[in-house]
């Protein structure tokens, strides 16, 4: 198992990359881990991807009390909605305000029940179908209430107006899901007004059953 301070520092590394790449500006953005003993490691709010400091994250414990460091980022419900509904599935959930999903959360061509069109089998092997849930105002706690309407049947979801949020089996899982979201959203965008060949529903099919894809 890894330990607490490597999985402090990984948060920060995966946090960094996001904002020097452009993928969350500013203070947004937020990412949370699941520990050993149940408990999390997130990202405190009001915090930067810039220079997170791996001794101040927020250490919740198996009931969500802080223990050590910062006050955890406002949008907490949505990060417990995945841990409460998909057990094992989540060992990291990732959140970001990234803008070609951004973007795409505005389209209305964008299907609010599969929100990626089927533009590569890397999308769906990553992310199966990703849900496009309604605005919520910040820190709205039913943000979380939908997330866990689903009931664990999505990875994955893109929040209108605002920015996808993803869990995987870990972090990395998670970090690489997140990353090919907004990949596909940019792809969608250049490819917009383009008719564009797509996979089709055999072919999707195909992916999600060698794959073992959840797509609920
Ligand atoms: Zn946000």
């Amino acid at each position: 198992m890894t330990s607490e301070a490597a999985q402090r520092e990984a948060i920060c590394r995966a946090a960094r990359s996001f904002f020097e790449r452009g993928l969350t500006a500013g203070a947004s953005g937020n990412i949370s881990l699941r520990l050993e003993d149940g408990g999390l490691l997130v990202t405190p709010t009001g915090s930067s991807f810039r220079d997170l400091d791996p001794a101040r994250l927020s250490r919740l414990d198996a009931d969500g009390r802080l223990l050590t460091g910062d006050k955890p980022t406002k949008e907490m419900a949505l990060h417990s909605a995945f841990y409460a509904t998909r057990g094992a599935r989540s060992g990291a959930v990732v959140h970001l305000h990234s803008t070609h999903s951004v973007a795409l959360s505005l389209l209305p061509e964008t299907d609010p029940d599969d929100a990626l069109p089927p533009l590569t089998a890397y999308s769906v092997m990553r992310l199966g179908k990703v849900r496009l849930l309604p605005y919520f105002r910040p820190g709205d706690p039913a943000m979380g209430e939908a997330v866990r309407a689903l009931e664990g049947r999505r990875s994955a979801v893109l929040l209108a107006n605002h920015g996808p949020v993803v869990a995987g089996a870990d972090l990395s899982a998670a970090v690489y899901a997140i990353e090919e979201l907004e990949e596909t959203a940019r792809l969608a965008l250049l490819l917009r007004g383009c008719d564009p060949r797509l996979l089709t529903p055999e072919q999707v099919a195909d992916v999600v059953e060698t794959f073992e894809v959840e797509w609920g």
